[in-house]
């Protein structure tokens, strides 16, 4: 199966360490900048990320705790959930961010447990799918989120697990992969939800885990990055959103691991440091975290293993036994 074996690649590039943890000390300042007011809405978004950043390159001591974990708490609203920002909308993808951080920050006991498991619970649908807010938009990144929410918070027995993991069934396709809702093209980032999804609630044996291997293999190109769908350009985020369902099913060697080292270190800005998402292009936070975490999948050298069920350091989701 792995169509790879038989081709030696020598990794070309070393992991600018320092470079990284200047770019991501460098985030967050500035902050009367237009640029920081137009990014609002990724604002509890862009602390896991760069929490998480920290974190795989072994730095978690250098994060300002209390500072995040005031933040955060000032985001939560009366319904238990979280906005991006004081004054927003609740969302489930700010809710699980935001209890991840808490969760890695051993801070949890900061929020009423049972609130917050309520509000990600009122969202589920009758199918077993969930909405992201009470405007009701569904898709399976939702429900991943909650998922994952509900376990870290202890509560996955509030959650109607049948009607979801039939739902989560129903977006598999054909070609052993998930797309966002039931009838949708298989896309990578979905595979990660669903799989994830699934090996949270130990369902695995429920899928074709050498049709959705071939699958995932598939999406590695000639220069060694990794892409979301067939004839799509590689993207470094997709070292991640391919990467983690090949680790949950145990295949990770399916795909060639120093061709992916390379694209993914050749996304890194050489100059300010940070990952953009291809070669030459503006870093971000996001893509930082994700080609991080995918080389921490990789084994590369001195980076923290991290959970890819959750998107977590191991050390943290083995603390919690989840
Ligand atoms: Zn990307």
């Amino acid at each position: 199966m792995n169509v790879h074996s038989c081709t030696i690649i020598v990794i070309s590039m070393n992991l600018e360490r320092s470079k990284h943890l200047h770019y991501l000390n460098a985030l967050g300042q500035g902050q009367d900048e237009l640029d920081f007011w137009l990014k609002q809405h990724l604002h509890v978004s862009a602390i896991y990320w760069s929490c998480m950043s920290y974190w795989t390159l072994n730095r978690k001591e250098e994060l300002q705790k209390e500072q995040i974990i005031s933040f955060l708490l000032s985001c939560l609203t009366e319904s238990g959930g979280f906005a991006c920002y004081p004054g927003h909308d609740d969302h489930i993808t700010n809710t699980v961010y935001a209890v991840q951080v808490l969760l890695m920050l051993d801070s949890l006991d900061r929020i009423d447990r049972d609130k917050v498991a309520t509000y990600v619970v009122s969202l589920q649908n009758e199918d077993g799918s969930m909405k992201g807010d009470r405007w009701g938009e569904t898709d399976a990144r939702f429900l991943y989120s909650g998922i994952n929410c509900l376990a870290l918070l202890g509560r996955l027995d509030m959650l109607n697990k049948s009607a979801a993991i039939d739902w989560i069934l129903k977006c598999r396709n054909f070609d052993g992969g998930f797309g966002l809702c039931p009838g949708a093209e298989t896309h990578a980032a979905y595979v990660f939800t669903c799989v994830a999804s699934l090996a949270i609630l130990k369902q695995l044996h429920r899928i074709d885990q050498d049709l959705l291997g071939w699958w995932l293999s598939e999406r590695q190109t000639k220069n060694g990055g990794l892409n979301g769908r067939p004839e799509k350009l590689p993207d470094s985020c997709y070292g991640w959103w391919v990467l983690s369902p090949l680790a949950i099913i145990g295949k990770l060697d399916w795909i060639d691991r120093n061709g992916l080292i390379n694209f993914t270190l050749s996304s890194q800005d050489q100059e300010t440091g940070g990952f953009s998402d291809r070669r030459e292009d503006i870093p971000d936070v996001y893509h930082t975290c994700f080609s991080l975490t995918a080389l921490s999948l990789l084994r590369y050298p001195d980076l923290e293993p991290v959970d890819a069920r959750f998107c977590l350091p191991l050390a943290v989701t083995k603390k919690y036994n989840l």
